[in-house]
């Protein structure tokens, strides 16, 4: 590099003055910074940062932070989930409130009175494929702050095989980028929650593993705590760096099926209207509908400890899909099955409909063979493999799925079988 006469260089790199942008001097004026190495130090402190974790209190974070005035109404959240989601209206306005509180607590100023706002963590009650992922999904695509799902399953006490309970902070971080600042004000979806539910009434004699052991454990996340958590997740081990992430903000929204909890919640009920009721008061619910009363104490009556309870204080529950549901399911939401195969074909040049009858089909068929929602794809996609095998090598412009193509094509993919093996 051609140096001046007495001109100042970078005392890092030995660049002259004169080659770079700025040369930066220290107080005392004896040594001197230029603008690449200043650039190149940044770049490497930020990527020492990632690596540890730590939140650098600034850019992203700061970028991230709460205005109020931007975030979706609970309204505009609702009107979100409907585009994805068919029904589950008091779920969808439950979750859209939660939501949007969170954000709430996220904007208070922290020198603000005494009023806290408390976490508004969410308990979603329904039966398997009624949209409890979809939902919290679909909360995800709309949030821009990180959001991750793990399953209670695979959650074990310390100690056991299995993960540790801090894992499911790991998955958080991993969504924030390791910026543990924007972690801290994420949201988790813990699925199967009713998995870890105590078995049996008697919480003296054993401690389960899976069970009472795990709910302890996921207290302390639930609570606000700082948590140690391993960066890589699994399991924790000494020499492993942990990165302390608090927990105060992060939203936790809970899915479960908690199947046979509308026997707990039909004897709360009964007991509760006798004493003061007329039996002609005494309104005859089936099975279904008494899932629409799920109140808290019907989940500790499943063998939640009351401690979780009390941390989960929004219980709402999803209704089943009845045959309606089922039919819109296929072709309403943005995303619906039968869209994404007419987006497929057309990608050929060819259009592709379902004929009324045999969208009716599909949908017995979920239902006679006890699969719901989740079965809906499995049956669209059986009837419509040879078409997508044969079709882009024909030259044709349309195809029509008729019921009559639709049966032959289920009755080869042999659904009766697998459906009596399941
Ligand atoms: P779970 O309640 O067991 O979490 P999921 O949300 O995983 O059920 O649903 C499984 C699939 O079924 C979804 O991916 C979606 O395709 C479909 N589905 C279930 N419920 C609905 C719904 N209410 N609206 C639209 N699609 C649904």
């Amino acid at each position: 590099m051609a140096k001046k006469k007495n001109e100042a260089c970078c005392s890092y790199c030995g660049r002259p003055g004169s080659m770079s942008e700025i040369l930066i001097p220290s107080a005392d004026q004896h040594v001197f910074i230029c603008a690449e190495c200043v650039d190149q130090i940044h770049d490497m402190l930020s990527q020492y940062r990632r690596e540890i974790g730590a939140g650098t209190g600034t850019t992203k974070t700061e970028a991230a932070a709460i205005n109020l005035q931007k975030v979706p109404k609970p309204q505009e959240i609702k009107e979100f989930l409907d585009q994805y989601v068919i029904g589950q209206d008091d779920a969808k306005k439950y979750l859209s409130v939660a939501v949007y509180n969170h954000y709430k607590r996220l904007a208070q100023p922290d020198t603000d009175d005494d009023v806290d706002i408390e976490k508004s963590n969410i308990i979603l009650v329904g039966p398997t494929g009624t949209g409890k992922t979809l939902l919290a999904k679909t909360i995800a695509r709309l949030l821009d702050v990180p959001f991750t799902i793990v399953d209670a399953t695979v959650l074990t006490q310390a100690g056991y095989v299995g993960e540790d309970i801090e894992s499911l902070l790991t998955r958080l971080l991993q969504a924030a980028d390791y910026d543990v600042q924007a972690a801290e004000r994420g949201i988790v979806f813990i699925d199967e929650i009713d998995k870890i539910a105590r078995k049996g009434d008697n919480p003296s004699i054993t401690r389960d593993v899976s069970g009472e052991g795990v709910q302890q454990g996921l207290l302390k996340l639930l609570e606000g705590s700082i948590v140690n958590v391993p960066p890589q997740g699994g399991r924790k081990h000494p020499e492993q760096k942990m990165i302390p992430v608090d927990t105060k903000n992060i939203l936790f929204i809970c899915g479960g099926a908690f199947d046979g909890i509308e026997q707990k919640i039909a004897h709360r009920m009964n007991s509760h209207v006798v004493g003061y009721a007329t039996a002609g008061q005494r309104r005859k619910l089936d099975k279904d509908e008494f899932l629409r009363y799920v109140a808290p104490q019907d989940l500790r009556s499943f063998g939640l400890i009351p401690e979780i309870i009390g941390r989960l204080p929004i219980v709402t529950h999803l209704d089943p899909l009845d045959r309606e549901a089922l039919l819109r399911v296929l072709t309403e939401p943005r995303n619906a099955i039968t869209r994404q195969y007419q987006k497929l074909f057309k990608m050929d040049g060819v259009e592709l409909t379902f004929s009324k009858e045999a969208l009716d089909l599909i949908v017995d068929k979920a239902i006679e063979y006890k699969l719901g929602a989740r079965g809906l794809r499995s049956i669209v996609e059986s009837i419509m493999v040879d078409a997508m095998y044969e079709v882009p090598s024909k030259k044709v412009k349309e195809f029509t799925v008729t019921a009559e193509y639709a049966l032959e094509k289920i009755r080869n993919a042999h659904f009766e079988d697998a459906a009596a093996l399941g």
